[in-house]
Parts: C-alpha cells; structure tokens; sequence
C-alpha cells in the first residue's frame, strides 16, 4: 500500500516538474521575443541595419558626450545583465587570459584601483570551466584577481541583473577606458570589452571576442534572431585613429568567420572635458 501511494505520487510529481520547466523555457522565449522587438526599435540599431555609420547617430544622442566624463570604477564581466556601476569589463573578468595577457591586466587594475565584480551565471566561466561548477570556478578566479592586487572584491547575483536574459545587440571594444556605455541611454544592450584600453595582445582581443559572439548567437542568447539583415554588431570606441584602424582590423578579421550575421562599425571618442 504505501509503495502503491508513493507510486502514484511519484508521477504527477514529476509531470508537474516537466510543465513548470516547460513554462519556464516559454516564459523565456516570450521575454527574448519582447527583449528583441524592444531593441529593433532602437534608433542605433535601425540606422546600423540600414547600413548608416554609427558615429552620426551616436553624436546625436544627448549624454553621448558626457557619457566619457565619468572615471569607471569596477571591473565585471562584459555580460550586458551585469552593471552595479560605470565598468570596465573583460569575458568573465578575464578568465580566459594566459599568463601573460594576466600580468598585464593586474598591473592596469591596481594602478586604477578598479573594484572587481564576479557575477551569477557566468558564460566565460562556463566557457574556461565546463560544467555545473563553473560559477564557484568564477568566483575563485575573481577572488584570486582581487587578492592579487588588493583590490575590492564584489559578487552581483540575478537578482540584481538588469534584464532576465541576455539581450545584447553588440559588443562594445572600448579602448578609451572613458566609455561608460553601459549606463548610456539610447544605446542598445550591450557586451563590453575594455581589452584594448588595458593593452592586452590581440590574440586574447580575438579569443575574447569569438567568445562573447558564441554566447550572443547561441540558444541563451538572441541566436538565430541574429542574421544578414540583423547582424550582431562590433562597436569599435577607439581613443585615436591608429587604434581605431588596429582594432577593427582585430574585429573584422573576427566577423569574417560568422557569414554576414556580425557586422564591425566605430568611432574615434569626443575629448575629455
Ligand atoms: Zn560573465
């Protein structure tokens, strides 16, 4: 008898189980579908997909300028969900850098004394450590980053994201260290790279930014919405014309691998005031 019970409450246990993860997954693709219309109307986004220049319509937008007279203060991961303030950002805080490309990037933090922020559900963490402990992986790295530099050490977790899921258009490759994108009104969601301003090679520039294309055109992300007409944009936010032409150099060579689904456009940044 109480074998049958359990038996019988076993079942609708586990069909209940299956619905709620089903609603939950149509939840999602409801919210993806709302997340995407939302940045189609995007004013960036329309004149890019019509194929006008980036830069005339960022002059246009009102706190465009000043959007560069902020001194960014944390390190998180380019994950546009992810913002508890003006940041600078690299793939999971820079959980993909050799050795290297690491010595270079404790150096630059310390001297700008960054506070470093790991994060909840991290894809680059996913991607350096497979599995279901890959966050607890990101939040060690984070944590060895921060003690090996003496710098602030922070965790942002979903609740505190700015949107459910992600909703990125583009990855910004700052290499002013003066954008504060992120916090930019008008301007679509967006990954952010600040690998360029902290001088790391391009090797780690084109691993980074593969990446992060991986997770935008993958089934957490926008994905197959992404196309010719729609492409996943590489925002180049250069401080000068010669780093303008070394990193679009990177970004297109990058593009060049995902068949007309990324576009590369940029812009050389407004002077400090
Ligand atoms: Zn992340």
């Amino acid at each position: 008898m109480f074998k049958e019970i359990n038996m019988f409450n076993n079942k609708p246990k586990s069909e209940t189980m299956e619905k709620e993860h089903d609603n939950h997954e149509n939840n999602h693709e409801e919210l993806f579908n709302q997340e995407w219309q939302k940045s189609q109307e995007n004013k960036i986004v329309k004149a890019l997909n019509a194929g006008e220049k980036i830069e005339e319509k960022l002059f246009e937008l009102p706190g465009f300028q000043k959007a560069f007279d902020h001194e960014l203060t944390c390190l998180e991961c380019s994950d546009g969900r992810v913002c508890s303030g003006p940041k600078m950002a690299l793939a999971g805080q820079g959980i993909l850098l050799g050795l290297e490309d690491l010595a270079i990037l404790e150096k630059a933090i310390k001297e700008k004394g960054l506070t470093i922020s790991g994060h909840e559900n991290c894809g680059a963490a996913g991607i350096a450590h497979p599995g279901e402990h890959s966050d607890y992986h990101g939040y060690e790295y984070t944590k060895e980053l921060a003690h090996n530099t003496g710098n602030a050490y922070k965790e942002v977790h979903h609740d505190e994201f700015k949107c459910a899921v992600h909703n990125e258009r583009a990855l910004v490759m700052d290499g002013t260290g003066r954008f504060d994108v992120a916090n930019l009104e008008g301007f679509p969601p967006q990954f952010i790279s600040s690998a360029s301003d902290f001088g790391l090679s391009a090797e780690y520039q084109k691993i980074e930014t593969r990446a992060l294309i991986g997770i935008a055109l993958g089934s957490h992300s926008f994905g197959e919405r992404f196309d010719k007409e729609n492409p996943f944009y590489l925002i180049i936010s250069a401080k000068d014309a010669e780093q303008l032409e070394a990193t679009t150099k990177i970004a297109e060579e990058v593009a060049a691998e995902f068949d007309g689904r990324v576009a590369v456009d940029g812009f050389i940044a407004p002077e400090a005031n």
